[in-house]
């Protein structure tokens, strides 16, 4: 089911060369951007009406005779270019020479060429940051429509919905904001992101790890339960964890922007605690968001280079501000390449039948300030989920819990934020195929990986038994360290749940007396243990 509803257009990355010019192209109405793809040039960004374009001197030439052109930058390979959209009156010319270089000034926002420095200071500003990637946009031809859906029983969905509670997505909130910051280049972003990543652990996921992108920057936190059926199918849900403010790096709380997003993918992930699903479910926590949507960039690439066929990714950001009566709920989806339609009317549909939340559709052809414009960028179904009356303390250090909606906070509406949650694990319930767990032996032992069960004896001399759950796979293995971290050997196994190690090393040598370490891996999860082996 690899990219089974994918056709890409433009896959001309590698043997292209560097290109003469970035240029932005206007279209005609009824065109839209494949229009511009379908000549060969890289479209880069399709912004509503207009792209960018990376070319040459030739294909430059050619663009210009079908529509209005024009150059933005020479020799872009080397540059960085922001989309800067600005919130609340923000006048985006006083961005030049101060930031970068103004290259264009849109209804939107402004293009502008920067630097990592202008990229720090534009993040004091109340201005959104989209990093113009300078690759291919990636086109899904074939419009997928809703996929067929597996067999839920419904009483387990609304037991699952009722398990969403208003305290637990409170409590995560207030635990982000009291990491008091969580700005991507600051440590305290990698603690938190590490919170996040223990917490999927402790919710059972079949895997957890940290994804790094780029240096100096906090990873981003994944957390995956695999399908016990299909597992290569994914659905997911995600949020990014990372803020800035006016007082960054050292102080920007992010109670609505985005601890309430990342509250709904937490409190997502720990209702389904004992539940498994027939196709695989993606738990993703962001950093970089706020420097321009780096990490979703780079886990979003991660999945298309791997092929991933995800279904749809559920992204939440900025979910719990909504004063008295005016407090509906934004869902924004893609209308064409991918369409996401279907997606935005099936959480629609849950919210309705499930919960009290007041949601709006809102479909566009461009909406690039959050991380389900990573996605969309690579054809991937997904939409964002967002408070429709924004926070005037949005970037500032005012973003921070008040009580019930009151103007002046981040986050005034928490039961808003529970709503949005309950649809959000209900809608996932339905297209992941949640079941409770019908017994190990019912389980095609392909699709977990072994756990470590024990090593023993220890203290206590060789042969060392390692026992594990379930046979591992035939691409996991079970390798020796000594206590400096070096490599003993690799144990050899067929197939069966315990293995055996007789003390020596690779070359068939007794080795001493000492601690050893055992490490178990196994369909990407790793895991260790310890065992002193005694003469
Ligand atoms: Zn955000």
């Amino acid at each position: 089911m690899k990219n089974a509803a994918l056709t890409v257009l433009a896959v001309t990355t590698a043997v292209l060369a560097a290109p003469d010019y970035l240029a932005m192209v206007e279209l005609e109405p009824g065109q839209d951007v494949r229009f511009v793809a379908e000549t060969g040039v890289r479209v880069v960004e399709d912004m509503d009406q207009r792209c960018l374009v990376l070319v040459d001197e030739d294909e430059l030439a050619l663009l210009s005779q079908r529509h209005a052109t024009r150059v933005l930058d020479n020799d872009p390979g080397a540059n960085t270019y922001m989309l800067v959209m600005p919130r609340s009156g923000f006048d985006v010319s006083g961005l030049d020479r101060r930031h970068g270089t103004v290259l264009a000034v849109l209804d939107r926002g402004a293009i502008l060429r920067t630097d990592e420095a202008g990229v720090f200071e534009m993040n004091a500003l109340p201005v959104e940051l989209v990093r113009i990637r300078l690759e291919p946009l990636q086109f899904s031809e074939v419009d997928a429509g809703l996929p067929v859906l597996p067999m839920v029983d419904d009483s387990l969905v609304r037991v699952l919905a009722d398990r969403v509670e208003h305290d637990s997505i409170l409590g995560a909130i207030q635990r982000l904001q009291d990491f008091y910051t969580r700005y991507s280049r600051h440590e305290s972003c990698n603690v938190a992101i590490e919170w996040v990543r223990s917490k999927f652990e402790e919710y059972g996921c079949d895997t957890t790890f940290l994804f790094p992108f780029r240096s100096g920057y906090a990873p981003n936190a994944v957390g995956i339960k695999y399908g016990t059926t299909n597992p290569d199918i994914i659905y997911g849900i995600c949020g990014h964890v990372d803020n800035t403010s006016d007082a960054r790096p050292d102080h920007c709380p992010g109670a609505d922007d985005n601890a309430s997003g990342t509250a709904a993918v937490l409190e997502a992930a720990r209702v389904f605690q004992d539940v498994e699903f027939e196709n695989t479910v993606q738990f993703l926590g962001f950093a970089g968001e706020e420097q321009g949507l780096y990490g979703s960039d780079s886990m979003a690439q991660w999945s298309r280079n791997r092929g991933d066929s995800i279904l749809a990714m559920l992204n939440f950001d900025m979910i719990s501000y909504g004063r008295e009566n005016i407090d509906t709920f934004e869902i924004i989806g893609k209308t064409y390449s991918p369409n996401c339609e279907w997606l935005v009317d099936f959480f629609i549909a849950q919210a309705d039948t499930f919960t009290t939340l007041k949601s709006k559709k809102y479909m566009t052809t461009y909406a690039p300030y959050s991380d389900h414009h990573s996605y969309w960028q690579r054809g991937y179904v997904s939409f964002c989920g967002i408070e429709n009356d924004f926070t005037p303390e949005y970037h500032t250090l005012g973003d921070t819990i008040g009580p019930l909606y009151y103007e002046w906070c981040g986050t005034n509406n928490v039961p808003m934020a529970t709503q949005a949650t309950k649809a959000a694990v209900v809608s996932l319930a339905k297209l992941a195929g949640a079941h409770l767990p019908t017994g190990v032996e019912e389980r095609p032992v392909d699709v977990r990986p072994a756990r470590l069960l024990g090593v023993s004896p220890s203290p206590g001399p060789a042969p060392v038994s390692i026992r594990l759950t379930s046979p591992l796979g035939p691409d996991g293995s079970v390798e020796v360290f000594d206590a400096n971290g070096r490599s003993v050997t690799q144990l050899a196994h067929s197939g069966g749940s315990e293995l055996s190690w007789d003390g020596t090393d690779a070359s068939g040598l007794r080795v001493p007396a000492g601690v050893y370490l055992f490490r178990v891996l196994d369909r990407a999860r790793t895991q260790t243990a310890k065992a002193v082996l005694t003469e």
